[in-house]
């Protein structure tokens, strides 16, 4: 850790939840830290709204409590009093097709129970219990590993979907070893399922363990996510500045300047949205303009309506099936997740558009795209216009990244390119996964890097 009279300047340019945990982290270390949001507000994706008793999210809805690193944060900001676990019903998912709803449970083999599936494919996977794991490449995509382990069957009815529920893509481009290292990892390394099984189970305890009293399984926070930035916000004001995005770094004798600034800085945390890193890497010539680092993005538009009624439906959301046609890729229901999200009598329902499936989505309007998610929600819930009392848009462009092959050779290219400027560290938005945890992981990571060289 610095000496307080020869502080390191440390410059962050993105105020997300990573920037934000580096920018905490290092000036609670003695660091001097500036950080440069190109917005009006803090948090990048996560943003709550509350409005006449509902409390929407323009983001991410929930965080999983296995992560030792967003518990330790969570403790050390003085929110655990704040958090608000998931209700038990949120246990239960549902997968619309074009048969209807099925339910399906998160426990893989819930689905044995439900009619999702044939026979067949229920004892192909079922079998896998008394198999021998296939030897992995390290190439598959999901879709490949879970058929090689569960069948054809199951990778396409389960997998598929689950997987345009977290990455609004599909399962036969990403790539296991990057979208889900975790369990890619746990079967890459086992002999059986159960083994997998038993190594995924102690990663998730071992992390608990590590963080002492645990959190809940899937939260949130009373004020919705947007309660996690705010209090961090509190706590890095006086270095923070908004509106300020960061176009050009020029590199002098003594640091990295930004901008048309004054100050120099030894670091500079590069805490963005891939394609604001490459644009900006790239006008400040450290990547040649022709370059393709391209990488693969899902557009995303997420839909808050709030209901003057209930839906039939209790769990945490819908799956749906993309070869039925709907433009909805899955619907979250906030209100049955959490109390107090509607009020009494109402639900409130968060649907996520467009991604990989329907690129262009993301061009319409607001009118058009609320027309869509309002037909969309007739079909699902049998929901009438009449009953939607409350309807916003929010807009994520190129907001998931997509674990392919040509993501991660561009992202491995441009590590590779940055080798050469030790003053700049990236912070990959595919470390570990894609989530609000692993970008605090991340976070904590670069700022141990940081300390360890200071
Ligand atoms: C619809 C949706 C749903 C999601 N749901 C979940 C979920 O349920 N659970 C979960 O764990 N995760 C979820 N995620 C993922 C989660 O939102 C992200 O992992 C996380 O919020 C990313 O944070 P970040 O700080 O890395 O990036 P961002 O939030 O993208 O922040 C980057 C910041 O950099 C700023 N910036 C860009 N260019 C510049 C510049 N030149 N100068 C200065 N600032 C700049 C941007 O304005 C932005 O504020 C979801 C994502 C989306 C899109």
């Amino acid at each position: 850790m610095p000496e307080a009279n020869e502080k390191k300047s440390i410059a962050i340019v993105g105020g997300g939840v990573t920037g934000l945990v580096c920018s905490y982290r290092l000036s609670q270390l003695g660091f001097d830290v500036d950080l440069f949001e190109a917005g009006s507000r803090l948090g990048g994706q996560i943003s709550s709204y509350s409005t006449d008793g509902f409390l929407f999210e323009a983001g991410p809805n929930t965080v999983l409590g296995s992560s030792r690193h967003l518990s330790d944060l969570v403790t050390d900001l003085g929110l655990r009093s704040e958090v608000i676990g998931a209700n038990l019903s949120a246990k239960r998912r549902y997968v619309f097709n074009s048969n209807g709803f099925f339910e399906v449970s998160p426990n893989p083999l819930s689905f044995l129970t439900s009619s999702l599936m044939s026979p067949y494919g229920k004892f192909r996977a079922a079998s896998s219990l008394f198999r021998l794991l296939p030897r992995l490449q390290g190439n598959e995509s999901i879709q490949e590993l879970f058929a090689k382990v569960f069948g054809e069957e199951f990778a396409e009815k389960l997998i598929h979907l689950f997987t345009i529920g977290v990455y609004a893509g599909n399962s036969k481009e990403l790539l296991a070893k990057h979208a889900i290292p975790n369990i890619f990892s746990a079967f890459d390394s086992s002999n059986s399922l159960m083994g997998a099984i038993k190594k995924i189970k102690s990663q998730r305890s071992h992390s608990s363990r590590l963080s002492g009293q645990s959190l809940p399984q899937i939260y949130s926070f009373n004020g919705g996510l947007s309660q996690l930035i705010s209090t961090l916000a509190t706590k890095t004001a006086h270095s923070t500045y908004l509106r300020t995005p960061v176009k050009k770094l020029i590199f002098g004798s003594n640091g990295v300047y930004l901008n048309e600034g004054k100050k120099h800085y030894k670091k500079v945390v590069l805490a963005l949205n891939y394609s604001s890193a490459i644009t900006l890497l790239k006008s400040s010539d450290l990547i040649a303009q022709s370059l393709d680092f391209d990488v693969e993005a899902a557009n995303v538009v997420s839909v808050g309506l709030g209901l003057k009624a209930k839906i039939h439906l209790n769990g945490f959301g819908v799956l749906v099936d993309p070869s039925i046609g709907l433009n909805t890729l899955g619907v979250l229901i906030p209100s049955k997740i959490f109390s107090k999200r509607a009020p009494i009598g109402c639900d409130s329902l968060t649907l996520i558009m467009g991604g990989t499936f329907h690129p262009t989505f993301a061009n319409r309007t607001d009118e058009e795209i609320l027309h869509t998610a309002t037909s969309d929600v007739l079909r699902l819930f049998g929901v009438g216009a009449s009953e939607i009392v409350q309807s916003h848009v929010w807009r994520h462009p190129q907001g998931i990244i997509q674990p392919t092959k040509k993501t991660i050779e561009s992202i491995k290219n441009l590590e590779t390119l940055l080798l050469n400027y030790e003053a700049v560290t990236y912070a990959n938005p595919l470390a570990g996964g894609v989530g609000v945890p692993q970008r605090v992981a991340q976070a904590i990571g670069i700022v141990d890097s940081i300390c360890s060289t200071s």
